[in-house]
Parts: C-alpha cells; structure tokens; sequence
C-alpha cells in the first residue's frame, strides 16, 4: 500500500440535508484525511465536463443537472490506499445495494443523488483532483 490522495465530491442531496460534517466524520474514522476542501457551486458546463467519461449514458443530463441543484463540497482525501479506502467507505453506487455502515448506505436518497462521489482510479483521482483544486490548495 502507498499512500495516495483521491477527490471526493459531497453531493447536492448531502449539503440540502447539512450532512457534511457527518460524512466527514466517517471519512476520519475510515483512515482518511481532508487536506484540502472547497464548497462551490458548479455550472451545467462544469459539471458536464466532471462527468464527460458517462455523456453517452441515459443518465447523463438529469445527473448533470441534480449536480448543479445546490452547493457541493469538493475535498482531496489522503492517507493509505486512498482510492479504495474511499470507494469503501462511500459503498455501491446504488444505495440500495450499499453494505451496512457505508456513507451510501446511511444517507443517500436514490442511485442518483448517492451523496458521494469518488475517484475510482490513479488516473481519475489525478484528474479529478486537478479538476478543483490547484497543488498549493492541498495542505497535507
Ligand atoms: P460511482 O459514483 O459509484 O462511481 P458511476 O461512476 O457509475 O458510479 O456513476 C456516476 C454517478 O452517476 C453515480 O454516483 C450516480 O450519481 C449517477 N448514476 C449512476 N448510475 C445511475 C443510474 N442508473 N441512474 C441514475 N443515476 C446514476
Ligand atoms: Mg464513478
């Protein structure tokens, strides 16, 4: 194991619900630490682009769209194996299909508004990190 970094999205239905500092807790209890974070609001034209790799899915605009619907806070997790340490932690993509004490689990509304996002490779994690935050933004 090395140790990575990995962008961690918390979705539109996660900040409505004030949620953050929940899902927070869990991702310090999963091993992980936030070293950088940032709550924006994205555009239509930024969230199409974040999510360009699914443009051909039948999902594609309304997830656009449910991205755009409130603030999200875009965060570098840290720490050993970040990017798995993570996926684990947020669980299945649908949360009906989450394992219990997954963050998906416990809070997320629908297969689309799944409260977290997060990176799913090296490769994603990199350009997902360089997506939101620039290397002096990242306080390890
Ligand atoms: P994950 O976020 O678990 O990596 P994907 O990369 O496959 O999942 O999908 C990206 C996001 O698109 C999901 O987190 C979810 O918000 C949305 N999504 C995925 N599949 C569906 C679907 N069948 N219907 C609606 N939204 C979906
Ligand atoms: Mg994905």
């Amino acid at each position: 194991m090395a140790v990575e970094r990995t962008l961690s999205i918390i979705k539109p239905d996660a900040t409505r619900r004030n949620l953050t500092g929940q899902i927070n807790a869990r991702l310090e209890e999963a091993g992980l630490r936030i070293v950088a974070q940032r709550r924006v609001r994205l555009t239509l034209e930024q969230a199409r682009q974040f999510y360009a790799v699914h443009a051909s899915r039948a999902f594609f605009d309304d997830l656009c769209k449910f991205m755009v619907s409130g603030p999200v806070v875009a965060q570098v997790l840290e720490g050993e194996d970040a990017i798995a340490r993570n996926r684990d932690a947020m669980g299945a993509t649908n949360p009906a299909n989450a394992a219990d004490g997954t963050i998906r689990k416990a809070f997320g509304e629908s297969i689309e508004a799944n409260s977290v996002h997060g990176s799913d490779s090296a490769e994603t994690a990199a350009t997902e990190i360089a997506f939101f935050f620039s290397e002096r933004d990242i306080v390890g």
